[in-house]
């Protein structure tokens, strides 16, 4: 058996009369385990009386013959390089299950993901990011970046952060979607994996004031299926990779994620408001649905087997300026995926053609010149075209039956946090 080299710090520490156990926590969910002897390498048993937890370290070792730790696998040790004390007993329990209440939690974040519950999330989202980047790469798309510093918003003033960009005002781009539509006057399909900044002030459990999404853009399309098509795949190419690449982070986080069933219902917006007004819910039919509503939804759907479902066909009154609108001028082809009652994308079909596109405009109330940037991309041939934003820490929290958006991103930025 092969000699290794991990590298990581110390997380639980056992003697046993001359035995010593050590448990260092790596890149994985899985400590792994030193077993020291007096009787068999007495210098590094010394050495292992001295150093406590939050020690940093890298020990050489080979896999002990047997295997008698159930957490990681067991080295013997044959060199230890310490290479950093703590000065201070550590302020958070790096070792197991995580007690700490989420404030301390999101507080001392970058120290808590040596612990292997809260390691294990971190883990699950890069390979949500890594699985939405593998399927983009085998289904055409390019990925593109945009700018996050901008001169408008795209759906008006009221969330938008206000910077001082020389002299004008300028603000922190609350989503690529100006941008990416403009895109589809050249490629056929891109995708850009971007922060969201929005200066929402209200404290909720599912939103954050700088958060992650997977913005997708795709050309040529026929009908807003085309897009339903691509979110339902990316979905289900998502879920399955970390099922298949992340049992160990799963089971420690005691995730009861499986693979969904598809087609996702595609459920009209109208018929959303009759199963909820037939729950006695009092519904708007041209307002977007309430948290509660939305949340009733998906007890509802919960019940006929669904957990992901598309609501299709949203009013005009309730949409942003830039949806296609149905040939009735009420209905428009953009949608929501809910996953379990939680909002996770929107999207939809967009309006391509300039002189509808300037009348919506208008029709919101936008000044057509604050936009005239984006209006020009239509003037050239731009094919009909639609798209989605999917909320990363919204997905991630629903895979992993996480309660608030917050422990889903690593450092939280909301009306109270700025640091660290
Ligand atoms: P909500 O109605 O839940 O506030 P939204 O409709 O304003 O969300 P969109 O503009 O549709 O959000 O953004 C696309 C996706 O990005 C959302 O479906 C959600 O998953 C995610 N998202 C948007 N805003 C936030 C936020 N403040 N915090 C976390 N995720 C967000
Ligand atoms: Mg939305």
């Amino acid at each position: 058996m092969g000699l290794k080299r991990i590298c990581g710090w110390i997380i639980r520490k056992k003697s046993i009369g001359r035995i010593i156990i050590i448990e260092v926590s790596s890149d994985s969910v899985k400590p792994s385990v030193l077993v020291l002897k007096e009787e068999r390498e007495p210098e590094l048993f010394k050495l292992g009386m001295e150093i406590d937890i939050g020690t940093a370290l890298c020990f050489e070792g080979e896999e002990a013959p047997e295997q008698r730790s159930a957490r990681g696998v067991e080295y013997i040790a044959r060199k230890i390089e310490v290479y950093a004390k703590p000065i201070e007993p550590l302020p958070v329990d790096t070792m197991g299950k995580v007690p700490a209440l989420l404030d301390t939690r999101i507080k001392y974040r970058w120290l808590l993901v040596r612990n292997p519950v809260e390691k294990a999330i971190f883990i699950i989202r890069n390979s949500l990011l890594n699985a939405a980047r593998e399927y983009f790469s085998k289904n055409g798309f390019i990925e593109v970046q945009t700018p996050k510093i901008v001169a408008a918003g795209a759906e008006g003033g009221a969330t938008l952060f206000k910077i001082q960009y020389f002299e004008n005002d300028a603000y922190l781009s609350q989503s690529p979607q100006l941008f990416k539509q403009m895109l589809m006057a050249g490629f056929t399909r891109v995708y850009e994996i971007t922060p969201y900044f929005r200066a929402e002030k209200y404290n909720t459990t599912r939103h954050l004031n700088e958060s992650w999404g997977i913005d997708v853009e795709q050309g040529f399309i026929n009908s807003v299926e085309d897009v339903l098509q691509t979110l339902e795949n990316l979905i289900t190419y998502i879920i399955e990779y970390v099922l298949k690449n992340n049992k160990e982070e799963l089971e420690i986080l005691g995730a009861t994620l499986k693979k969904p069933s598809t087609p996702f219902k595609r459920l009209k917006f109208q018929e959303a408001v009759d199963i909820l007004r037939s729950e006695g819910l009092e519904i708007s039919e041209t307002e977007d649905l309430s948290d509660y509503a939305e949340k009733k939804l998906g007890e509802i759907m919960a019940g006929k087997g669904y957990e992901l479902y598309f609501i299709v066909g949203f009013p005009w009154a309730s949409t942003g300026f830039y949806y296609m609108r149905d040939e009735d001028g009420v209905y428009t082809r953009k949608f929501d995926l809910d996953y379990s009652g939680l909002e996770i994308a929107s999207g939809g079909q967009r309006e391509h053609r300039y002189e509808k596109l300037l009348n919506a405009l208008k029709e919101k109330g936008l000044n057509p010149e604050n936009f005239s940037f984006y209006l020009e991309a239509f003037k050239y041939g731009m094919p009909p075209h639609g798209g989605f934003g999917l909320g990363v820490e919204r997905l991630l929290m629903r895979m992993l039956n996480l309660e608030n958006v917050r422990e889903a991103i690593l450092f939280v930025r909301d009306r109270t946090r700025l640091v660290p």
